[in-house]
């Protein structure tokens, strides 16, 4: 029985040092009093929490350890437990504040537990400091909240969106983008924000994007918003995919609202196409008595068949048989209908030049618009006593463009050079050749090209620099409008015009067009 007893005891022994050499390990502090409070046991943890050492705290009242006023209502706490067998903390984990030796005070985690032994009850206390677990947490708060403030105050729109497109969050500047009274686009869908025309477009670049994984995660996209009063926001906007937490995937847009710039645009093309017409005006007005005498050349020949229609019906001095007639009825009635119709072409031919209208581009066969413009450019060329040469490739491919703009273009430059023609008149070579001026269309690399050549007296070296700026002239009835408009029209079809001096003397203005899409053989 005393051997029995002995192994027994080294056992508890040996199970005793187990368990002090355990909670020595323990990175938690473990700290272990009686019903009076009074500190049984201090781990190596607890002296690290706290810095005591053991010693230093055995047999004192835990409520050191505990700043005010929680150390004055400790004992109160452990005589209610010990009358009621109630616990407010045991068994439950509480964050609490632990005093340390230096005074400090710092956040911990709590867990009690109680047990009896003999019929004494005793109470453990695990504790975790928690210093380290706060500071991470304020700063991240801080940051979140620096984050928070750059993406609510960015002068760019941005949102987030979940794998489906339905917004979770979205900054300020995005809601005034949509309109001031877009509160609340949390939970929307983001294309249905998107103005109805671009939405087909946009999504399936969405779709592609959410499932692209590794492969492409950023997309750049103009495009429309409708905003909530009806109005549209014209915008660039770049999107790029992100695997959040627990590879929940979210889409984060970012939008710079170009509205301004498009606004402005667009009223720059309506002065721009304000001005042209005004210039197309000035030009007829230039143009009036040649085209009072186009017309009137028509009108007279009416008046002449009219006169001997007359005539024929008063029957002349020598009668002749009804049948002959009526056929020089005929013949002068159908010449009346010619002269009519020629008449009414150059009026139709002028409205159309003088239209007023928006700029509208489409699919145009330059072969018409230039023998069109020939036309009306005659009207001039028979008071300078020019011939306008035609060499115009028959196999000139579409181009997307204003007619009546390309028109007024090439009338402009017809105009200066049969002008820079007959001014030459003084130097006696007066042959035929310096009274043409060759209107050249044809095809290079993706571009027509059109060229207006003369003979006359070319620039000279200094208005050669400045032939395209605003109000230079060098005539003196001359505006200096003529090249800056048609320069502005041409840059606005994406082409580009210039001058050059022609070889052998002379002028060449010419300028391109790009061709249509599609429209390359
Ligand atoms: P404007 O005809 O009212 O002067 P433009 O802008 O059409 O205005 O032309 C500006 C100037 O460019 C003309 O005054 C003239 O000096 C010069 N210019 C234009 N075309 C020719 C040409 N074919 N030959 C010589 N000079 C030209």
């Amino acid at each position: 029985m005393r051997a029995q007893g002995s192994t027994r005891g080294t056992e508890g022994a040996l199970v005793a040092e187990h368990i002090e050499a355990i909670l020595d390990c323990m990175v938690e502090g473990v700290i272990l009093i009686d019903r009076s409070g009074l500190i049984r046991r201090f781990n190596r943890a607890a002296e690290r929490l706290f810095g005591y050492r053991v010693e230093e705290v055995l047999g004192c009242n835990v409520s050191m350890l505990m700043p005010a006023p929680w150390n004055r209502e400790h004992d109160h706490y452990l005589a209610r437990y010990s009358r009621t067998r109630e616990g407010r903390i045991v068994g439950i984990d509480r964050e609490v504040q632990g005093l340390r030796r230096d005074g400090s005070v710092f956040p911990m985690q709590l867990s009690v537990g109680a047990f009896d032994a003999g019929d004494e009850p005793f109470f453990v206390g695990v504790i975790r400091d928690l210093s380290e677990t706060r500071r991470m947490q304020a700063a991240l708060a801080t940051r979140e909240a620096q984050l928070r403030l750059m993406f609510d105050q960015a002068p760019v729109g941005a949102f987030v969106t979940d794998a489906r497109g339905f917004i979770l969050s979205c900054n300020a500047a995005f809601e005034r983008m949509l309109g001031s009274a877009a509160r609340g686009l949390t939970g929307k869908r983001h294309l249905d924000l998107v103005h109805a025309e671009d939405r087909p477009g946009l999504a399936p670049t969405l779709a592609a994007l959410r499932e692209s994984g590794a492969g492409r995660t950023r997309c750049t996209r103009d495009l429309r918003y409708l905003r909530l009063d009806g109005s549209v926001a014209h915008v660039q906007l770049h999107v790029g995919l992100v695997d959040a937490v627990e590879g929940a995937r979210v889409l984060i847009g970012q939008c710079i609202d170009h509205s301004a710039e498009h606004q402005a645009r667009k009223e720059l093309a309506a002065l721009q196409e304000q001005f042209a017409h005004v210039n197309r005006l000035s030009v007829m007005g230039e143009m009036a008595s040649g085209i009072a005498h186009e017309i009137n050349q028509p009108l007279t020949a009416i008046a002449a068949y009219a006169q001997a229609c007359r005539r024929l019906l008063a029957g002349g001095a020598a009668p002749q048989p009804a049948t002959a007639v009526a056929e020089d009825l005929s013949d002068a009635l159908e010449q009346i209908a010619l002269q009519a119709q020629r008449a009414g072409e150059v009026i139709r031919r002028l409205r159309g030049f003088v239209r007023r209208g928006e700029a509208s581009r489409a699919t145009t066969h330059l072969g018409e618009v230039l023998t069109g413009v020939v036309k009306l450019a005659e009207v001039d060329s028979r008071s300078h006593e020019i011939t306008i040469e035609r060499d115009i490739s028959p196999a000139l491919p579409p181009v997307l463009a204003d007619s009546v703009q390309i028109q007024q273009v090439v009338l402009n430059l017809l105009r200066n050079a049969m002008e820079a023609s007959s001014a030459r008149g003084s130097d006696g070579d007066d042959d035929a050749a310096r009274r043409t001026v060759t209107l050249r269309a044809e095809v290079l690399a993706g571009v027509v090209r059109i060229a207006v050549l003369d003979r006359g007296v070319g620039p000279d070296a200094d208005a050669a620099e400045r032939l395209f700026t605003p109000f230079f002239t060098t005539k003196r009835s001359g505006m200096g409008l003529g090249l800056s408009i048609c320069q502005s029209i041409v840059e606005a079809h994406g082409g580009r015009i210039g001058y050059r001096p022609r070889e052998g003397g002379g002028s060449c203005f010419e300028f391109t067009l790009p061709v249509a899409p599609g429209g390359e053989a």
